[in-house]
């Protein structure tokens, strides 16, 4: 029996999830262009898939556990159990809005269009806040919007804030502060929670090493 990783198949999160596992002593060839891989020294299979699909797949048990950001568990929503944070792909997920505007609190976002790709989010918030804003759903390069006249404001992932500044764009509320994950699915039989505890216990002496 093999436990089930599903990891980003390439972007911000890939390099630092194949890391992870070599420092785990984990050995797996590097999977890009491929589907999956198994490691030679521990029972684990490796997939090789798009973020935003990581959840789905755990929760339905595709895969046993994933390495994906708290944004996206929290956007996407599925009964997964989130068993670890890993210390990796910080970011925080912001609400910002053009550089000239005189931004005094959430109550200056009522009715405005608001472009994100983080729409069940967005709404949580405007909902908790008592505002009423338009979201606009918008896939990739969302920090344009503004610019071409698409949205009043945006609601964004934020490592820097480079990227918002050469928008002409000035960070105005933290939703959601970020890190990488390790998720499981939520119905683990006995022999692959045993697994999972062996490869957290590792997680964790590597967490350890670095403090
Ligand atoms: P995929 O092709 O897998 O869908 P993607 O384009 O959605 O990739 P990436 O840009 O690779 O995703 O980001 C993956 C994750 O990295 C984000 O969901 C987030 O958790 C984390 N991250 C860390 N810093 C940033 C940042 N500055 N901008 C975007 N994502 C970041
Ligand atoms: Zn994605």
């Amino acid at each position: 029996m093999k436990l089930k990783l599903a990891i980003q198949k390439s972007g911000r999160l890939h390099d630092d999830s194949i890391k992870l596992l070599k420092e785990c002593g984990i050995d797996i060839n590097n999977g890009v262009n491929q589907l999956k891989t198994a490691a030679s020294n521990f029972p684990l299979e490796v997939f090789f898939l798009r973020d935003d699909d990581i959840p789905q797949y755990v929760e339905d048990g595709v895969a046993d556990i994933g390495i994906v950001g708290e944004n996206v568990v929290m956007e996407k929503n599925k009964q997964v159990q989130i068993v670890e944070k890993l210390g990796f792909g910080k970011c925080r997920l912001s609400v910002a809005v053009p550089k000239t505007m005189d931004y005094t609190g959430v109550a200056d976002l009522d009715r405005l269009r608001i472009a994100t790709s983080y729409p069940v989010i967005v709404e949580q918030f405007l909902k908790k806040n008592n505002i009423t804003a338009e979201i606009h759903e918008i896939s990739g390069s969302v920090e344009i919007a503004p610019g071409i006249g698409l949205a009043d404001a945006i609601c964004d992932l934020v490592s820097s804030g480079s990227t918002l500044f050469m928008n002409g764009l000035k960070e105005a509320e933290v939703i959601l502060k970020s890190e990488a994950a390790l998720i499981a699915n939520k119905g683990l039989n006995e022999a692959q929670q045993q697994l999972l505890q062996k490869l957290l216990f590792r997680i964790q002496a590597v967490k350890k090493a670095k403090n």
